[in-house]
């Protein structure tokens, strides 16, 4: 269940919980009763260039103070987990809870919290240089139909390339289908609180 470098949950149960949120958002949905269930990926900006320029001990330091830094902030229903690499997945249960904007705010809290926690530096010297993190959000369902849970998978995934693709150290949204079937992606932005 657990990641050992990392103590994050791994990527077996996070599939078995994103398993059984989405199956009972597609049960629920099909019935008419409106919930719904939210995934991030996280992925470290140019991890390689830490293990790089500062070891691989050091990139493992830094996996592990992120990791630390999320689990303060994580609500207890929530899944983070070490999904491969430098890539870790937090599945949102019940996300209708929460409006579209306290989920950006959320979204905008753990970024905060990574930048203020996590930096990296040469080994004995000061850790100074700022760890960035992209990240794909989606939410199911949000106006798409997602029949199936690797879509649901795919779909963060997308959004997490283009928030690299657009410059990396930002949010970015699945935002459902348009009329030719192609998916629709948007930059989310916050406003601090
Ligand atoms: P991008 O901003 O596009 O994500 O660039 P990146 O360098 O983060 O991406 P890339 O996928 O090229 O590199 C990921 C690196 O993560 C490569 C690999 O060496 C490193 N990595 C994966 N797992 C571990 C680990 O357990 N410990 C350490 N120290 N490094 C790891
Ligand atoms: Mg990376
Ligand atoms: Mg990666």
């Amino acid at each position: 269940m657990i990641d050992s470098l990392t103590g994050a949950f791994n990527r077996r149960y996070f599939d078995e919980q994103l398993k059984d949120a989405f199956t009972l958002t597609q049960r629920e949905s099909k019935e008419g009763i409106h919930t719904q269930v939210g995934m991030l990926i996280f992925d470290l900006d140019k991890f390689k260039s830490v293990n790089d320029r500062f070891t691989h001990a050091e990139g493992d330091r830094v996996l592990k103070k992120f990791v630390e830094s999320m689990k303060s902030m994580i609500r207890e229903e929530d899944v983070f987990a070490r999904l491969g690499g430098e890539e870790f997945g937090l599945l949102i249960r019940e996300s209708h809870k929460l409006s579209t904007e306290e989920i950006a705010h959320m979204v905008y809290r753990y970024r905060k919290i990574i930048s203020e926690n996590v930096f990296t530096g040469p080994v004995g010297g000061e850790k100074t240089e700022p760890v960035t993190t992209s990240v794909g959000l989606v939410l199911y369902p949000n106006g798409a139909v997602i029949e199936d849970i690797s879509d649901f998978f795919s779909y963060a995934d997308q959004a997490l390339y283009r928030a690299k693709y657009n410059g990396r150290n930002q949010v970015v949204e699945f935002m459902g289908l348009d009329s030719d079937g192609q998916p629709q992606f948007s930059k989310v932005d916050v406003s601090p609180k």
